[in-house]
C-alpha cells in the first residue's frame, strides 16, 4: 500500500484477540508503515496481546493498561515519556457494559450498571486524551469507535447506546478543546461485527441480519472496511476532519424503513 503512516507512532487501546476492531486497525497501521503500541487490560490478556503484537510487528511495544485505573494510564505515560516517545495517533477501541443490561429492557438499568457503562465506554476517552495529548508534541488524531445505538435506539443495545452518546458528544467537546494543538478527534461509527464485545448483546446475530437485508450496499461492514478509515482519520488525508462521527456500516444509518418492507410493498 501507500505508507500513509510512515514515521507515525500509534497507540492502541482495545486489542483483545483478533477479533477485535482494534487489531483490524493494528493490521492496516502496520501495513502502511506505522509503529505500533498495544495496551492490555489486566494480566489474563497480556500473553494474547505480547503475542499478536509481535506477529503484527517486531518493534510493537506492549503495555498494561486498564482505562478505569488511573495509575495504570499515569505508567503508560512515564514509560512511554522515559524512552522520548512521541505519540501521533492512539486509538480508543474499548466498551464495557453488564450483560444483564444488554438484554432487558432499558427501564430496568441499575444505577451501578449505568455509571460503569459510562466509566468504561465514555469517560475513558477523555482520560485517555487527557494523559496522551501533551505526548502528541506534533498534533495527531485520536479516534475512537461508536455505534448508531448512539442517536437511535437499537433493542438490547440499552445502556451502551447512552454510553455511545456520550462518547460521541465527548468527541466534539475534546476535538474543540484539542483542536488549537492541531490534535484532531474523531469516532468511526462501525456497522455490527462480531467480536467478544458484541456477542454480549442479546440477539446480537439478528442485527446482523438486519444491515445485511436492509442495508444500501445489502451487507455487513467488514472489520478492514472500519481499519481503512482509520487509516484515513490517523493519517494525513485526513488533516480537515475532526469532531466527527464517520459511519462505516454499509449505509445502514441512511434508512427511514426496512428495505423489507419496502421491496414488499413494490410486490403489491
Ligand atoms: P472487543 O471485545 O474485541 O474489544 C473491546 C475491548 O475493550 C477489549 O480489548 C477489552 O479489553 C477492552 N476493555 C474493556 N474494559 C476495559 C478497561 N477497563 N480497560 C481497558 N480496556 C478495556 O470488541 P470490539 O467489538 O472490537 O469493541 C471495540 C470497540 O468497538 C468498542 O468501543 C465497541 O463498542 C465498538 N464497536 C463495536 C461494534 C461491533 O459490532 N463489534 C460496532 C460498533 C462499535
Amino acid at each position: 500500500m501507500a505508507d500513509l503512516l510512515a514515521g507515525k507512532t500509534a497507540l492502541i487501546l482495545g486489542v483483545a484477540n483478533k477479533w477485535s476492531l482494534a487489531y483490524a486497525i493494528a493490521q492496516a497501521f502496520v501495513r502502511e508503515g506505522g509503529k505500533l503500541i498495544l495496551t492490555y487490560q489486566g494480566e489474563r490478556q497480556k500473553a494474547t496481546v505480547q503475542e499478536l503484537g509481535q506477529e503484527l510487528s517486531p518493534d510493537t511495544e506492549v503495555l498494561a493498561c486498564d482505562v478505569t485505573i488511573q495509575q495504570e494510564l499515569d505508567n503508560v505515560v512515564n514509560t512511554l515519556r522515559a524512552g522520548h516517545a512521541k505519540l501521533d495517533v492512539i486509538v480508543h477501541s474499548i466498551a464495557f457494559a453488564n450483560r444483564e443490561d444488554l438484554s432487558r429492557p432499558f427501564v430496568e438499568t441499575s444505577r451501578d450498571g449505568y455509571l460503569l457503562a459510562q466509566e468504561v465506554s465514555a469517560y475513558s476517552l477523555v482520560a485517555v486524551a487527557r494523559a496522551f495529548a501533551p505526548l502528541m508534541t506534533d498534533g495527531g488524531s485520536i479516534l475512537t469507535l461508536s455505534y448508531l445505538g448512539a442517536v437511535r435506539v437499537i433493542p438490547n443495545y440499552n445502556v451502551m447506546g447512552v454510553a455511545k452518546a456520550a462518547l460521541e458528544a465527548s468527541v466534539r467537546y475534546l476535538a474543540h478543546d484539542l483542536g488549537p494543538v492541531n490534535i484532531r478527534v474523531n469516532a468511526i461509527s462501525a456497522g455490527p461485527v462480531k467480536t467478544a464485545s458484541a456477542r454480549a448483546v442479546k440477539d446480537f446475530s439478528k442485527m446482523l441480519d438486519g444491515v445485511a437485508a436492509n442495508a444500501p450496499l445489502r451487507r455487513n461492514a467488514d472489520p478492514a472496511e472500519v481499519a481503512d478509515t482509520a487509516v484515513f482519520l490517523a493519517s494525513n488525508l485526513g488533516r480537515g476532519v475532526t469532531g466527527n462521527v464517520i459511519y462505516v456500516d454499509a449505509g445502514f444509518q441512511i434508512m427511514g424503513l426496512p428495505t423489507a418492507a419496502q421491496e414488499q410493498s413494490h410486490d403489491r
